[in-house]
């Protein structure tokens, strides 16, 4: 895979103006140099100036960056801070190795059959590690790693082990279901309300064999070989399916797969098939006061926006707007496993802001924010939950 900014170009576009500490996550919490745009774009130039020894405090610096964007989009100067920072962690494996975490977790996501064992393990034992650690003891911190991951939903098989996998009529065309880690192994429910929101609108969903992680994971964490494996599969898979259309149900995958994968046919996001169908053709079905949280890869990643007017024109009154509705969730990939407390920090800002909506219902388009909020909003003590749009709606019968 070739280098994804023009590194010399993109770092003379950071005139050092500050503008980016008024929305960056990491510095609201921090409030350090070096957990913003600026800062991180001053040391990654010093590190490939060779200035600054790839040490492991700098591979905290960079790691700890969200890669949410919303640096970019204030930038007057449009500095690809998202662009240069990958770049530079590719350099920091390049000299430093992979840390095992990254290690280990790229292998998982990489090995369909082994991620299958490891879910099945963690889900099965988690009354082990779901168990709330005292904050008084020293274990807290060593488990740190495990705080709330008891949200996880309990164990269910794996979304691509289910069959057959070929659902509805192709009124309106073939799609090919994309899964994505998350919806395979963590919430299949989600994949189900995927493919019945869009057999709903008249679409027949084939589930393309042998598809593996976007690898959107591999290129965050500077493992370029393995995004490059990843999207050679999926590519492949993809355009064998005979489908006029990729659609996925997580804004991370689909971004991805848009911005890097050279495929023949055009990939969307279920909620952009949605947003064509329009408000009309679907109604809510919680029936609980709601609100929405923008994932960094719908809007900012593919500009994917107008779900709070699509929402209103089906829920109503019963939609709250939420301050900083598109402030990142903090899930951030492997930093939430890594450095899980700046990813629970961020997160916390985001339980504040539901919890001052007075909504029990959190309406989102991506696995990973629904994973982490839910997550957040149970150690806050927010009586609210997240949820994908294709679950909080359906389409109505006709
Ligand atoms: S990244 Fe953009 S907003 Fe931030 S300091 Fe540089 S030029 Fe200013
Ligand atoms: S991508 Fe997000 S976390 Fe990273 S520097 Fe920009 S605003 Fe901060």
């Amino acid at each position: 895979m070739k280098s994804k900014v023009d590194w010399e170009e993109a770092l003379s576009r950071c005139v050092r103006c500050g503008r980016c500490r008024s929305v960056c996550p990491t510095f609201s919490l921090l409030h350090r140099e070096w957990a913003v745009a600026r800062g991180r774009v001053v040391l990654v130039e010093a590190l490939g100036e060779g200035r600054l020894e790839p040490t492991q405090r700098l591979e905290d610096h960079l790691s700890t960056c969200l890669l949410c964007m919303a640096c970019e989009e204030v930038c007057t100067n449009k500095a690809p801070v998202v662009g240069l920072v990958e770049e530079a962690r590719v350099l920091l494996v390049q000299e430093r190795g992979k840390p095992l975490y990254k290690r280990i977790l790229g292998k998982v996501l990489e090995d369909k059959a082994l991620a299958n064992k490891l879910v099945a393990l963690g889900l099965l034992s988690r009354p082990l590690w779901g168990r709330e650690v005292p904050q008084y003891r020293g274990l807290a911190l060593r488990m740190a790693f495990f705080e709330g991951w008891d949200m996880v939903p309990p164990l269910a098989k794996p979304f691509s082990r289910e069959g057959p996998q070929d659902w509805g009529k192709a009124e309106k065309g073939t799609v090919a279901l994309f899964l994505g880690c998350l919806l395979d192994f963590v919430y299949p429910s989600m994949a189900w309300a995927t493919v019945e929101t869009l057999v709903g609108l008249g679409y027949r969903v084939v589930m393309p064999p042998d598809q593996g992680c976007c690898g959107h994971p591999h290129r965050a964490m500077g493992d370029r070989e393995g995004a490059e494996r990843l999207k050679e599969l999926n590519v492949r898979t993809l355009e064998e399916s005979g489908a006029s259309m990729v659609v996925t149900a997580c804004a991370t995958c689909t971004a991805y797969l848009k911005e890097v994968y050279p495929l023949s046919i055009p990939v969307k996001d279920v909620v952009e098939v949605m947003l064509e169908a329009g408000e009309g053709a679907f109604q809510y079905r919680l029936g609980k006061k709601a609100t929405y949280h923008e994932p960094c890869h719908l809007g900012r990643g593919q500009e994917v926006r107008g779900l709070i007017t699509f929402l209103q024109g089906i829920l109503g009154e019963g939609l709250v707007e939420m301050e900083g509705y598109n402030r990142c969730c903090g899930f951030g990939g492997s930093l939430a496993l890594a450095y899980p407390q700046i990813s629970l920090g961020v997160g916390e800002m985001k339980a504040r802001s539901v919890r001052e909506t007075g909504a029990s219902a959190v309406l989102t388009a991506c696995p990973a924010c629904i994973l982490q909020i839910n997550r957040c909003l149970a150690r806050a003590g927010v009586e609210a939950q997240a949820f994908h749009l294709v679950e909080a709606v359906e389409v109505i019968d006709r």
